[in-house]
């Protein structure tokens, strides 16, 4: 079944008497357990179109069911509950907090959703575990290398169980080699059940999604699944 399901979707961004229409009657859908990749030239719509599958903005015209909840009208309040169950998002920038540690940086979601503390600790920790990080859990990120870092920022991403997890350009501040570590979890994860979006302009970390979608001025210019193996084995 579809956990995204985006059907016509007009994206018009209106300033002052100028407007510009950024998505063009875009229709994509992303099923259970996939792993994409969305590529495109720049201004092509990318961050604009992960915005609207992360319920940080509603199209202008179109439909968008997430994981069973039609979001496109939905009040902001609404989507900001929606985004807090169902979207993990990992950014370029890391944005974790210096002075606290990693196993509070993964845990500080839950803070936001009330969760008790000793309830925290536990699913940080196995957030941790799932990124290979739980021995790291007392480091604070400038005992970390950037891989580590960004690591710790996809266990965040993680903490609260979301449908789908995420991804804007997340190896864009990493070298080639830290890279591979942080795709490499992202194939860990998506093998372990959970659906990956992620946003790249680099054809080689593309090549880690089982799907490689490409928008060209604001709609889908191509869309290739790849047989289900892994492109690095
Ligand atoms: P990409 O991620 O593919 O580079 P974007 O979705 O960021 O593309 O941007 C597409 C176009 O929309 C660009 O021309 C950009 O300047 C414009 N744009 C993006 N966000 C806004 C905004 N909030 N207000 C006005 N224009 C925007
Ligand atoms: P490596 O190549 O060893 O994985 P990087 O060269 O990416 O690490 O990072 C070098 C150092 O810079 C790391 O030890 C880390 O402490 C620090 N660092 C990198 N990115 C960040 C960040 N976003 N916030 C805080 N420290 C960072």
């Amino acid at each position: 079944q579809s956990v995204i399901h985006l059907e016509t979707i007009i994206k018009t961004y209106y300033m002052g008497s100028n407007s510009l229409t950024v998505l063009k009657g875009l229709s994509l859908d992303i099923f259970r357990n996939e792993y994409v990749a969305l590529m495109g030239p720049s201004g092509s719509g990318k961050s604009t179109l992960m915005n609207m599958i992360g319920c940080l903005d509603t199209p202008t015209s179109g439909t968008y069911i997430l994981n069973g909840h039609d979001v496109s009208k939905m009040t902001d309040d609404d989507l900001a509950d929606v985004r807090n169950k169902e979207i993990g998002f990992v950014f370029q920038q890391f944005n974790l907090l210096p002075r606290l540690t990693a196993a509070e940086n993964v845990a500080l979601p839950l803070v936001y959703a009330g969760v008790n503390r000793k309830d925290r600790t536990e699913r940080a920790m196995i957030a941790l575990e799932k990124v290979g990080l739980s021995s790291r859990s007392h480091h604070k990120p400038n005992e970390m290398s950037g891989g580590q870092i960004q690591r710790v920022a996809i266990a965040r991403a993680l903490v609260n169980n979301p449908s789908i997890l995420l991804a804007d350009e997340p190896t864009g501040n990493l070298d080639s080699k830290t890279s591979v570590e942080v795709m490499e979890i992202f194939s860990q994860i998506q093998a372990a059940g959970n659906t990956v979006v992620l946003v790249t302009h680099e054809e080689d970390i593309a090549a880690y999604a089982k799907r490689v979608v490409r928008l060209r001025d604001g709609v889908i210019e191509s869309d290739n699944v790849k047989e289900p193996t892994n492109a690095h084995a």
